[in-house]
């Protein structure tokens, strides 16, 4: 990786693909409820500045999970291939929610 430290942040946010194909994006987020870290189990506490993981399917659909910044980075980013950085702007729910109402192989990069 070398240029990234796996870490989103309030200006970038992270993308790149998984085994399967999918899109991953990793996007700086702060708890606005009680959130339960699919990489540990443990709890992430209101208020935590932590990563929302959102997975943009190759077929189409979106599904996102909250992390600890931790656990993503040491669970997660391992397992991406082809990660870059990418404005944060871009990676609003709404983008991506339209962004997975296209098809992989249509979706502009
Ligand atoms: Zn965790």
């Amino acid at each position: 990786m070398g240029q990234f430290d796996g870490q989103p942040s309030i200006r970038w946010s992270l993308r790149g693909r998984t085994e399967e194909g999918d899109e991953a994006w990793l996007i700086r987020g702060i708890a606005r409820k009680l959130y339960r870290c699919p990489g540990c189990h443990g709890d992430i506490e209101v208020g935590d500045e932590h990563t929302v993981v959102q997975f943009v399917r190759r077929l189409g659909g979106t599904d996102h999970h909250h992390w600890h910044r931790r656990c993503a980075e040491e669970i997660l980013v391992g397992e991406l291939t082809d990660l870059k950085r990418v404005p944060a702007a871009e990676s609003s729910q709404s983008k991506l929610e339209a962004r997975g109402r296209v098809r992989s192989g249509r979706r502009r990069s």
